[in-house]
């Protein structure tokens, strides 16, 4: 017993040993490029050390594999060299060009894996805030395929990455031989070119693994509304940028109004430390029913936040969509979206032009619907200015303020100023991570300014990272193995994250999400209840050994089950039940 405790502690010192040495190894990288390239190499050449890294270290390696260090992979993707006397980097996924017209099928049928369960898909057309990084944009997909595999715990040997490419509009690209550019040299394939290639793939993809979840990256904003209203009745798919953007700040909205009813006393809402059936207790309908949230910007990200905070306030109120999306209030960069502007506007935003009187300026618009929180998704930096926070803190007793524009150079405003604006009283969420603020004990704490504690208290602004949505909505869809995902499970995803903020920790810390090194407990939280959800939809199966229990399918029916198909890094400790 004695002698095999023993052994037992020397393994977990050389596990945490290892893990020190390959921290400290990537820490004494000099450049972030460089840090991502060798994790490449790690992966290829010692994959368990990788994943043991990854797991154990999710929150500092996550930037060297995924946003900001991902974008400059996606810029300069075939000029990277893996070590200078090798050849260039080497895709981990699939590239499918026009010139694999007709035999997509047969392209996915040689490929080295054949039990496939995601796909992260992209076009390149809108990378980040890049813009056309055609064929270099398989380095998104690279990237947020592995968030599957460290946030929600799908096996990487079922993940695969692909990269249509339909050309590039790309001058660089096209013509600078510095680029080594090795995707296709002509325009973008637009209209019937485009579509039936998209056709012929998702057609190939229904072929070769009928269960197959499709997440769509990255493509421009025509395409992405088109391809998903096109396909997602017809196929397990999503598009990030719309949908998950839309649930991750949805819970955010949530976890922030939750607090402030609590903040007023309102004992009914308090469910801190209590797990709960999302669509039972929340309350998320009376949360937000009556309130006005504006947005500035009214382009992918706004409407689609828009759309599911409507679709959140109809299911659960029981108006009618329309009645529904008087919740929401777009400014553009033309002002105020508003029924006025009607014959003008583009598609997506005419369902938001409510019968207000214009304004031309944000703050007009902020003095005139007396939001309870403003959203921005302008990438214009700056534009929650002191005069737009001020008016927020005069109006609202704890402001939210979601600034989400990415990088941190566009965000609309920084932690700080908002912070100092709204004499600590802001309830944040921002796009890009920002440093957390201390605020010493000194400055006395009361119900209405964040309570402080000892010798002070750090104030954390949290980030609206989709990654706490779509590895696990994505998960439980391949558990479950869902047909076609509905509105309904990125509402019950955003109600499920949502109910896991304590109220008193919102207003303390400004903490509306679990810890991101927590990820793989907070996610099997919202596996079980999205895959209840599907399953109650009758979209998603019982899967074998969920007992059938009385009612409707609850997350607590499906978390075992969760919690058995976590595929766990060498040496990780397997998630804790979050469900009651
Ligand atoms: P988009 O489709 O290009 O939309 C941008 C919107 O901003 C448009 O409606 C545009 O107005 C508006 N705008 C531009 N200049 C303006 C101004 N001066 N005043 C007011 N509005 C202005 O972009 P998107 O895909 O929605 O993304 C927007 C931002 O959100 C990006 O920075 C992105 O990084 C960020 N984002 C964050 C998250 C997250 O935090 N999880 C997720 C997704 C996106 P017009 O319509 O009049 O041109
Ligand atoms: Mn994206």
């Amino acid at each position: 017993m004695g002698t095999a405790r023993q052994m037992a502690h020397n393994l977990e010192e050389q596990h945490t040993l290892g893990q020190d040495q390959a921290l400290a190894r990537l820490n004494a990288i000099p450049s972030d490029i460089e840090k991502y390239m060798w994790l490449r190499l790690l992966l290829e050449e010692k994959p368990s050390e990788y994943y043991r890294l990854l797991t154990s270290q999710t929150e500092r390696v996550l930037p060297f594999i995924y946003t900001p260090t991902v974008g400059e992979a996606c810029t300069r993707y075939f000029e990277l060299k893996q070590r200078p006397q090798e050849p260039r980097l080497r895709p981990k996924g699939l590239f499918l060009s026009l010139e694999d017209r007709g035999r997509i099928l047969e392209k996915l049928r040689s490929w080295p894996q054949q039990n496939v369960k995601v796909i992260v898909v992209t076009d390149g057309e809108r990378i980040l805030g890049l813009g056309d990084l055609g064929a270099g944009g398989m380095g998104i997909s690279e990237g947020k395929i592995t968030l599957y595999t460290i946030a929600a715990g799908v096996d990487p040997s079922v993940c695969l990455p692909v990269c249509l490419d339909m050309g590039t509009n790309n001058k660089r690209l096209l013509n600078d031989p510095m680029t080594q550019y090795q995707g296709l040299k002509r325009e973008r394939a637009t209209g019937a070119e485009f579509d039936s290639f998209m056709a012929e793939f998702m057609d190939a993809l229904s072929q070769w693994q009928p269960h197959v979840l499709v997440q769509y990256e990255d493509f421009g904003n025509t395409n992405a509304f088109r391809l998903l209203e096109k396909y997602r009745a017809s196929h397990c798919t999503f598009n990030d940028d719309i949908q998950g953007t839309a649930a991750i700040t949805l819970a955010a909205i949530l976890a922030a109004l939750r607090a402030v009813e609590f903040d007023k006393g309102n004992s009914g809402i308090n469910r801190a430390g209590k797990q709960i059936d999302s669509d039972e207790a929340l309350g998320s309908g009376q949360l937000l029913a009556g309130k006005q949230v504006l947005f500035l910007g009214a382009g992918e990200a706004g409407t689609g936040i828009g759309e599911l905070i409507a679709y959140c306030v109809h299911r659960r109120t029981g108006c009618s969509m329309n009645e529904a999306r008087k919740t929401c209030h777009f400014v553009d960069s033309k002002g105020l979206v508003c029924a006025s502007r009607m014959p003008d506007l583009q598609h997506h935003k005419q369902a938001f032009a409510h019968d207000t009187p214009y304004c031309k300026t944000l703050l007009e618009a902020v003095r005139l619907l007396k939001p309870v929180a403003i959203i921005g998704v302008s990438t214009i930096a700056g534009s929650f200015n002191e005069e737009v926070l001020r008016e927020m803190a005069a109006i609202n007793h704890r402001p939210i303020i979601f600034p989400l524009s990415n990088p941190t150079t566009k965000s609309e405003c920084t932690f700080e100023e908002a912070f100092k604006h709204t004499e600590g009283r802001v309830l944040f969420a921002s796009g890009s991570p920002f440093d957390p603020i201390f605020v010493p004990s000194q400055s006395s704490g009361n119900a209405s300014q964040p309570a402080l504690a000892g010798d002070g208290i750090l104030m954390r602004p949290a980030q609206a990272n989709n990654a706490y949505v779509f590895p696990a909505l994505g998960h439980a869809a391949v558990l479950a193995r869902c047909s076609s995902i509905s509105d309904e499970a990125f509402l019950t995803a955003a109600e499920a994250l949502a109910a896991m903020a304590d109220p008193k920790m919102v207003l303390r810390e400004g903490a509306l999400f679990p810890p991101f090194s927590k990820i793989k407990d907070t996610s099997s939280h919202v596996m079980a209840h999205v895959m209840a959800c599907m399953v109650r939809e009758g979209r998603g199966l019982r899967p074998e050994g969920v007992a059938v229990q009385q009612g409707p399918a609850k997350a607590s029916d499906f978390l075992p089950h969760c919690l058995a198909h976590m595929w766990l890094g060498p040496g990780e400790k397997a998630p804790e039940a979050a469900v009651e």
